[in-house]
């Protein structure tokens, strides 16, 4: 229980979290759970979650908490969780963040480490105009910092890779202040609680994954992949 590796990456839209939350993933051999990408693959399959969450991801606003939490709550309890989870875009406010609180509580569990990835709106705008993502399996790609190696086809899963509804540019000025509003005093809230970890995103991926990467092996250890100049990598 205590080697659990449990995670929340904090950031604004754009500051790189699906990509981090990759590596984290391969490392440790845990989730990647992103509330964004659960909401956009039930809207695509037209289910009753997609329906109702569907016109707040269209505003950029944030769906209600009681949906979102109980989602949360739901995917946390599912077996490949055992180990640990990487939360991706939740919690998103206070009120989240105290729900995931007394969910763990009840789970015997604490979280480990909250990566904050920060990022200037400047940075943000110019790199969601550029970002795309797969509407196969939702790896996501930017065309100049991170393409897939065919222009258009996922890597992945050989899916179309397109941009997203809400990159365009007045939802991603509403996302962003709702992130000013809302999820930015999520910072102080994890400061305060001691598990916050504070790194740079920078222009190329390697060099924040670098980054985030000896910040976690301090919480965390090392993981199972040695990284670029480890044995077979
Ligand atoms: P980004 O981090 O790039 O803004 P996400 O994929 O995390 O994008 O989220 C996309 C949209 O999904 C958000 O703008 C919001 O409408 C909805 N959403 C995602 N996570 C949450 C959450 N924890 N609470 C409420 N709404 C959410
Ligand atoms: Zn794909």
């Amino acid at each position: 229980m205590n080697n659990m590796v449990n995670v929340v990456l904090l950031g604004a839209p754009g500051a790189g979290k699906g990509t981090q939350a990759e590596q984290i993933m391969r490392r440790y051999g845990i989730p990647q759970i992103s509330t964004g990408e659960i909401f956009r693959r039930n809207i695509r399959e037209g289910t009753p979650l997609g329906t109702a969450a569907k016109a707040y991801l269209d505003a950029g606003g944030l769906v209600p908490d009681e949906l979102t939490v109980n989602l949360v709550k739901d995917r946390l309890a599912e077996p490949d969780c055992a180990k640990g989870f990487i939360l991706d875009g939740f919690p998103r406010n206070i009120p989240q963040a105290e729900a995931l609180d007394s969910l763990l509580t009840s789970l015997g569990q604490k979280l480990g480490a909250v990566v904050s990835i920060s990022i200037t709106d400047a940075e943000i705008v110019g790199r969601l105009s550029g970002r795309r993502v797969c509407r196969g399996c939702g790896k996501t790609y930017h065309i100049q910092y991170n393409p897939s190696a065919v222009e258009g086809l996922c890597d992945n899963c050989g899916g179309e890779v397109v941009q997203r509804d809400d990159d365009r540019e007045a939802t991603v000025l509403q996302r962003l202040a709702v992130y000013h509003a809302q999820t930015a005093p999520l910072l102080d809230f994890y400061r305060k609680a001691g598990v916050l970890l504070e790194i740079t995103s920078h222009e190329k991926v390697e060099d924040t994954s670098a980054e985030m990467v000896s910040a976690l092996a301090k919480v965390f250890g090392q993981g199972e992949s040695d990284g670029p100049s480890g044995s077979g990598a």
